[in-house]
């Protein structure tokens, strides 16, 4: 059978929130068959909140979840890189609201985890396969998944500024034919450097730095080391859309596509994919050979 997985062993990290500035601790914990991923917070007395749709709180400029008033920001690099280890079973402890943004990307999310180990359980992995089409659309902007025989995703991005339009603005990624680890994961955040005044003003990008983040000037980028991809801005796009998509509780098996889209049209697809039971199912694989291993071939390779 396929089977659910968690990692083998508590691994650590500390870095700074990206939004709230502060150091924070995380602890990755290997957790048992059906626990799903949860969020518990230490400085809160140890409540807990379970990475799911149903608990989206936030998402202006990151997603973030909240439950029985304790928040968890900034959650969707972590999250994109658990559902590309396929990681079903998770307990992350943090000694404060936000998820530290480490680089911008996924990969130290991911280097973690590989350092960890993954543990397959005893237990089915639950896909949450599309059945038809759900589409949601606000404005110009659009987001829509459909049946597919894997995971796929294809995003189109519109940017004005002269470094983004050069480095293309549409990529489709089908996962069963190129990794993850390698095209995507060390794809990092961006932001206008002109905005940041205005964020930190609202006590947002507190913690945003050149080390965190690609920053953008006018025509150019501030980054002395230049991108990491070509693409490096779609490419951080769709680690994003992973991580948003992950929120439904589990690897889907289907194909996404959307035209600027964001957290917020996101959070709008999962609400209107859990709001019709006939849009999708939930099925397990008996056959350990079957081809859902878009999720994690790769996992052990280097980034
Ligand atoms: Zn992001």
């Amino acid at each position: 059978m396929v089977k659910q997985r968690t990692i083998k062993k508590t691994v650590k990290a500390r870095g700074v929130g990206i939004h709230s500035g502060k150091l924070v601790n995380l602890t990755l914990i290997p957790a048992e068959p059906d626990h799903g991923v949860v969020f518990k917070r230490l400085d809160a007395g140890g409540r807990m909140v379970h990475a799911h749709s149903a608990f989206v709180n936030e998402v202006v400029l990151s997603t973030g979840l909240e439950s029985q008033g304790v928040k968890v920001s900034t959650i969707e690099h972590l999250l994109s890189a658990l559902s590309a280890l396929g990681i079903d079973n998770l307990l992350v402890e943090l000694d404060s609201f936000e998820v530290p943004i480490m680089d911008g990307s996924s990969a130290p999310f991911i280097f973690l985890v590989q350092s960890a180990g993954i543990e397959e359980q005893n237990a089915h992995k639950r896909f949450i396969v599309i059945k038809d089409t759900v589409r949601v659309e606000n404005g110009q902007s659009w987001a829509q998944v459909s049946p597919y025989s894997g995971f796929k995703v294809t995003l189109e991005i519109d940017f004005e500024h002269k470094k983004i339009k050069e480095s293309g603005q549409k990529l489709s990624i089908d996962f069963a034919e190129q990794s993850y680890l390698k095209e995507i994961s060390r794809a990092r955040t961006f932001g206008y450097e002109s905005d940041v005044e205005m964020l930190q003003k609202k006590n947002l990008a507190l913690g945003a730095s050149i080390d965190n983040a690609i920053a953008l000037s006018d025509n150019d980028i501030l980054n002395e080391d230049g991108m990491r991809y070509h693409n490096e801005f779609v490419k951080h796009k769709i680690l994003d859309i992973v991580g948003d998509l992950f929120l439904l509780g589990g690897n889907i098996i289907g194909s996404y596509e959307g035209y600027r889209t964001g957290h917020m049209l996101n959070d709008q697809l999962l609400s209107a994919i859990l709001s019709q039971p006939n849009a999708f199912k939930i099925q397990t694989f008996e056959d350990s050979n079957s081809p859902v291993h878009f999720y994690s071939e790769d996992w052990q390779n280097d980034l």
